[in-house]
């Protein structure tokens, strides 16, 4: 390593943005990445992702749901320069019975960019993923999409957004008029309007600005729409906060930027406030101790399992958050928890919307590594430290069915399929402590389809998958100071009717009623029930 390394890895590190874009399904997610993409430059032409999506949207019921599993390998991860940053741009899952693997996406990211229809205002699934957001303190950009419709009232929506994410808003524009008399922005910062014109053609640096807040002209051209948002700029100056980049970077405030992502209105803004405001990778934590990002070492983490979607091909991409250093291609790699060397070659990474060969990687960057099953959702990959990154969250499923095979001789099969589905994440599988039938556990009723469908077309197993009786699944554990191993050993022999084995041998226990947990807890008071497992 030359000496200039490690000024050459913090400066490449404070360059990098990495967020995630999050929004209720239809409120304009594909749209505004596109525009992002044409806008810093990385497109030439608007319409590819979008193309894509329509494409994979037509064929059948099996394709919306390979649609849902993201667009594509390559345009769920993209990276893209603008101005002197690297952004890293994550999709998410929009359906909600995917809902897991958008939490896990949300951990891999320093920020989030939340997009939100005017007229819809925050539907049920922003809400959602909003609260995964608050709970890690994930700072957040708000997006108000579509004010060329009509919609609801700036103020009435900046209103509902500071009540339902429970955090200040602070617009950084304000619009002037909607629908048929949008007429454009008022940028609050820089004192300046941007002037509205429909078009999916324009690009950055050709739209019409107008000096000032209150330029004389505009209550002539912009008429009655001018004087509303006058009188409400009025009312926002004084009611809202200034923005404070600290309680923006603890998510206790976000910037709110109106637009039109299909007629490339608003983006701009976005993309500017997104390289000045938006955090660069911060420190980590590990069981250990906390990585800070420009550390010499590699270190990352696999948040995401993706299978080759093409079904010929078992291999999977694992999505690894670059958490410290430098990466290079052909380094030698430890997979810390099988102690596996590593050493990949072919490593992706996510130009644009090109899966192109990579040669090196900094903190920040997410990296695709393709492998048959040597990876797992967790798993923490280093130069050798004995490193294991903690915060990658499992959540107790609330729906099981039971699976079998319809032919017996494909019992090997299955079981590994599900092996594999569930090292993915796209299903979770418990092996009963009593009884040899496996069982199902998912948030999402999509992904038993999932699960039956890819089960059949990839593995060739038919699987017979029937309800079960389950609803309330727990996992259990003792603290050493209760009895540890020998107390939680004494339980599993009591319950073992209720008791199942996750993916990494960890013990659970299934339940049909809510109140039957609240009794067994009573019963059990040295044994500690989770809602939530995180990877450890
Ligand atoms: P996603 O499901 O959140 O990815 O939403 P899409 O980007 O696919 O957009 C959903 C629909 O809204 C599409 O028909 C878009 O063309 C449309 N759309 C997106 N942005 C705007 C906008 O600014 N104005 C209007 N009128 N329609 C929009």
């Amino acid at each position: 390593m030359s000496t200039d390394q490690p000024s050459r890895i913090q400066s490449e590190v404070r360059r990098r943005r990495t967020f995630a874009i999050i929004s209720h399904p239809d409120a304009g997610k594909t749209t505004l990445t596109e525009k992002l993409l044409l806008f810093s430059g990385a497109i030439q032409i608007a319409g590819s992702v979008k193309a894509r999506k329509a494409s994979r949207h037509a064929t059948s019921d099996w394709m919306e749901i390979e649609k849902q599993r993201g667009i594509s390998v390559a345009s769920s991860v993209m990276q893209m320069e603008y101005r002197d940053c690297v952004i890293n741009l994550l999709d998410t899952p929009g359906h909600q019975d995917f809902s897991e693997d958008t939490y896990r996406v949300l951990t891999a990211v320093d920020a989030a960019l939340m997009v939100i229809d005017a007229a819809n205002g925050v539907e049920p699934q922003t809400r959602r993923l909003l609260q995964v957001c608050r709970a890690r303190n994930t700072p957040i950009l708000t997006f108000v999409n579509k004010m060329d419709r009509e919609v609801q009232e700036p103020l009435a929506l900046m209103d509902e957004i500071e009540r339902e994410l429970g955090m200040t808003v602070v617009p950084f524009t304000w619009p002037v008029g909607m629908g048929k008399h949008f007429h454009g922005v008022m940028d609050l910062r820089q004192k300046r309007m941007r002037v509205f014109a429909p078009g999916e053609d324009r690009v950055a640096g050709d739209e019409e600005v107008l000096d000032g807040l209150d330029n004389p002209a505009y209550a002539e051209r912009f008429g009655m729409q001018y004087e509303n948002a006058q009188g409400e700029i009025e009312l926002v100056n004084e009611a809202a906060p200034t923005f404070d980049l600290d309680d923006f970077l603890n998510g206790r405030q976000t910037p709110m930027f109106f637009g039109s992502a299909v007629n490339n209105f608003g983006v701009q803004e976005v993309l500017d406030a997104l390289v000045e405001l938006a955090p660069a990778p911060a420190e980590r934590a590990a069981m250990q101790r906390v990585v800070q990002p420009e550390e010499p070492k590699f270190t990352g983490v696999v948040f995401k399992i993706q299978a080759n979607m093409d079904p010929a091909h078992r291999d999977r991409i694992a999505f690894l958050r670059v958490a410290s250093g430098h990466f290079e291609r052909g380094m030698r790699l430890k997979v810390v928890r099988s102690g596996k060397e590593l050493r990949p070659n072919t490593v992706v990474s996510f130009l644009s919307q090109r899966r192109e060969l990579l040669d090196e990687a900094f903190a920040g960057d997410i990296i695709g590594i393709p492998n048959h099953g040597v990876l797992q959702l967790g798993d923490t990959i280093t130069e050798g430290e004995a490193l294991q990154y903690t915060g990658l969250p499992f959540f107790a499923p609330e729906m099981f069915r039971s699976v079998e095979v319809a032919d017996p001789l494909k019992t090997k099969q299955l079981r590994e399929g599900l092996r594999q589905l569930g090292e993915e994440g796209a299903i979770q599988v418990f092996r009963p402590e009593a009884g040899s039938v496996l069982l199902l556990g998912a948030v999402g009723q999509l992904q038993f389809e999932v699960v039956a469908h890819r089960l059949e077309h990839e593995y060739n197993v038919k699987a017979r998958i029937t309800a079960a009786r389950y609803n309330v699944a727990r996992w259990v554990t003792c603290d050493e100071a209760d009895g540890g191993e020998k107390e939680l050993r004494r339980f599993i022999d009591h319950n073992a009717h209720r008791v199942a084995w996750d993916a990494v041998n960890a013990p659970t226990v299934l339940l049909e009623y809510a109140g039957e947990l609240r009794a067994m807890q009573e019963n059990w008071p040295k044994i500690k029930f989770h809602a939530l497992r995180e990877h450890a």
